[in-house]
């Protein structure tokens, strides 16, 4: 067994024999029933829209349970899942380590809306892996941490207006449900019903990799921008990589223009390193969110800044945030037991590499093929492009036509047990949990499911 997959790993990709044939669809029988019930229930039959399955084939799955890097929908069928809840589970799915300590943890009861040690001990844990930041708050979610962030960027500075850019995401509060107005440098128009247009006017909306936006959005709104908000590294729309040099020019057109800049580390937190995307391209935020990681798979946000900028949140000072659940124990619990574990020396190392050779490898098979398709990837972090650009920085660059192709590939995948999140605008993740034998099985479904694709251009 060994012996032949080591085979498969030197194996030269271009010598792979196509394969055209679809598979027959998995069964989704107990799915499709729940997910009736659900929508009864629910909106779309879901607690948050991606899930519906909207962009894909077929009725959602509903996961029964996961262990490792598989998880297993209600009518049993068993995948292999790059979507790892989005991004918080870096270590798999039931993390015996996370398991043991948050069931520890719960034998004392659930929430006391009172601090409890566990605040510190995780707090101890994010701040000795940051050089940025002094002090942070945990919240529950990462919108919370980046609204909580924004409004204290508003308050530090007294400013009101923010800058973010067109395919970054920041989560669900009205200032960030915003969109590119026309012209180069506008208003942001609301992108979802409910969001005032007072809101909207707050926020400019600037295209990424665009330094002339940028000195334009701060000459024309001069003395009025309180922060520039952008994704560690662009990863909830494509995953848009940026050159270093850019994220420098956006740390100095800050600091030149008294704005603060909120770097959006709530899926790069601990996703690439201990430290971010921040030691990533070396620049100092003036404030950080975090968020998914942290948590373990538990609901845990964060922001945090210099002691001096923090202390303008109550009690300490006038900037009002709050939480029933803040720093709950039990999910305090997942996150210290999961930054532990990649405290651990090498982990990021053996995690990086072993997806670095991953996605290597599924390109030169595509390369070989000439099949217009690009892998783009950050450390685990990969994303599927129907593309032959050699870079997409822009949400603009992205071909709306490509994600058809997704769809197929998304259902050949599904039907040779490999579950990607279901939207070809959304990332993978490579966990710890994945060994190379399950990377190598993965690829192969990988393989055929191109070739399906490609099979009727
Ligand atoms: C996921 C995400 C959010 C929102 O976090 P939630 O926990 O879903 O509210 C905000 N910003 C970035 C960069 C994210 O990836």
């Amino acid at each position: 067994m060994l012996d032949s997959l080591k085979k498969m790993f030197t194996g030269n990709e271009s010598d792979i024999p196509v394969q055209t044939g679809s598979k027959p669809d998995i069964s989704r029988e107990k799915s499709a029933e729940l997910y009736e019930k659900a929508k009864k229930y629910f909106p779309g039959g879901v607690n948050s829209p991606v899930r519906a399955f909207k962009s894909v084939y077929g009725t959602p799955l509903f996961i029964q349970k996961g262990d490792g890097c598989f998880v297993w929908d209600a009518d049993g069928n068993q995948f292999i899942d790059f979507c790892g809840s989005w991004g918080p589970l870096i270590l798999g799915h039931n993390h015996p380590k996370v398991r043991e300590k948050v069931t520890e943890v719960m034998q004392n009861g659930m929430s006391f809306g009172a601090p409890t040690a566990l605040e510190n001990e995780l707090a101890e844990l994010i701040l000795k892996n940051n050089r940025y930041v002094e002090k942070i708050r945990f919240t529950s979610s990462g919108t919370e941490a980046v609204m909580s962030a924004i409004r204290l960027a508003r308050g530090f500075t007294g400013r009101d207006k923010i800058i973010k850019f067109d395919g970054c995401y920041h989560g669900h509060s009205d200032s960030l449900l915003v969109k590119a107005g026309s012209g180069l440098v506008t208003f942001g128009e609301t992108s979802s019903a409910g969001v005032p247009k007072s809101f909207a006017a707050e926020t400019i909306v600037i295209p990424l990799n665009d330094r002339q936006a940028v000195e334009e959005a701060f000459a024309r709104f001069k003395e009025q921008v309180a922060a520039v908000i952008i994704e560690g590294i662009p990863a909830n729309n494509g995953l848009l990589l940026q050159e270093p040099e850019y994220m420098k020019f956006i740390r100095e057109a800050c600091t030149a223009n008294g704005a603060l800049l909120i770097l959006d580390e709530v899926i790069t937190g601990f996703r690439l390193g201990l430290e971010g995307a921040a030691a990533h391209y070396d620049i100092k935020p003036d404030i950080l969110t975090y968020g998914k990681i942290i948590g373990g798979g538990l609901p845990v946000g964060m922001y945090g800044a210099s002691a001096e900028i923090m202390g303008h949140i109550s009690p300490d000072g006038g900037v009002y945030q709050a939480g029933t659940l803040s720093g709950n124990p039990v999910a305090m619990a997942a996150g210290i037991a999961q930054i532990t574990e990649l405290s651990r020396s090498g982990f990021y190392k053996d995690l990086n590499t072993k997806a670095q050779e991953f996605v290597a490898s599924i390109q030169r098979f595509a390369t070989a093929r000439n099949y217009r398709f690009k892998v783009f990837t950050a450390g685990s972090i990969f994303w599927f492009a129907f593309t032959d650009q050699e870079h997409i920085r822009t949400s603009a660059e992205i071909d709306a036509g490509s994600m058809e192709k997704f769809k197929v590939m998304h259902r050949e995948l599904l039907n040779r047990g490999i579950y990607l999140g279901p939207s070809g605008y959304e990332v993978g993740f490579v966990s710890a949990a994945h060994s190379k034998i399950e990377l190598e099985k993965a690829k192969r479904a990988i393989f055929e499911a191109l070739d399906v694709v490609f099979s009727n251009k």
